[in-house]
């Protein structure tokens, strides 16, 4: 009999006790204790539902907009360098280049081994991609715009300032070229006396397109940012790098758009 009330006193006391937990974690939002979560458990995922941890500030975490996340890249380093209309690059020359695979065109050494791997890549998936373009130094530019001013001038009908800035309209000015940054190719699948979207084989640009972020290469100047960088030219790859080219590829940005994301 004794034993029997002692422990029928135990059980009231343990249920009494649980009660007094249960009140307990109920009232304790103004301050009180956690009583079972851990430190930082604190959130919608916490059994106890909204409790207050003493030195915890439990403020939602705001969700973030997907564009305004962006690569931990470093900007100002060689792979962003920008030259368009609006940043002439000027007489600027890669460090050091070297000829692609033997041929007469050239491309910036820190970034060949991975043109090679997209070129080698193009070849596996069954294409045989061919290197219209690659690096352009500032003379070379200057005498290409030069020559096509002079064109347009010499049958009269503009004076050379004008054919000058027609000039602009259809080559690149000298210093604003993606080809002087020595990071740039145009990639086709045979060789073109000229290049235009209707021409190039739309496999290869294709795949070139869906695969080049894998590489680190970007699409330079695609159709839908004509009114930003000017240009469209879809066999225009142009190597930053595999983490912003994951990036700017997936939202499908131009260069400009994503440097402005660093200002
Ligand atoms: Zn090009």
């Amino acid at each position: 009999m004794r034993t029997r009330n002692i422990l029928m006193s135990f059980a009231f006391i343990m249920l009494t006790l649980f009660l007094i937990l249960i009140v307990a974690s109920r009232t304790s939002e103004a301050g009180g204790i956690s009583l079972s979560a851990p430190a930082g458990s604190g959130g919608p995922d916490n059994a106890l539902g909204d409790i207050s941890i003493p030195g915890v500030v439990q403020t939602p975490v705001p969700t973030q907009h997907p564009e305004v996340e962006k690569p931990d890249v470093d900007v100002t380093s060689w792979e962003f360098i920008l030259a368009n209309s609006e940043h002439n690059i000027g007489t600027y020359a890669p460090a050091q280049t070297v000829s692609i695979e033997g041929t007469a065109q050239y491309f910036d050494s820190r970034a060949i081994d991975a043109l090679l791997s997209f070129l080698q890549g193009a070849r596996d998936a069954g294409f045989s991609p061919y290197i219209m373009t690659s690096y352009i130094n500032y003379s070379s530019q200057e005498y290409i715009f030069n020559g096509r001013a002079s064109q347009i001038a010499w049958g009269g009908t503009y004076t050379y300032e004008q054919a000058v800035e027609i000039a602009r309209t259809v080559t690149f000015y000298p210093g604003t070229s993606d080809h002087q940054t020595g990071l740039a190719v145009d990639i086709t699948d045979k060789w073109y006396n000229s290049l235009s979207s209707a021409n190039v084989d739309e496999d290869l640009l294709e795949w070139l397109r869906e695969h080049c972020a894998e590489y680190g290469f970007i699409l330079r100047y695609p159709s839908l940012k004509e009114s930003v960088t000017g240009w469209d030219e879809p066999w225009h790859f142009r190597y930053v790098g595999t983490t912003a080219a994951e990036y700017i590829m997936e939202r499908g940005l131009c260069l400009e758009e994503f440097l402005e994301l660093y200002e």
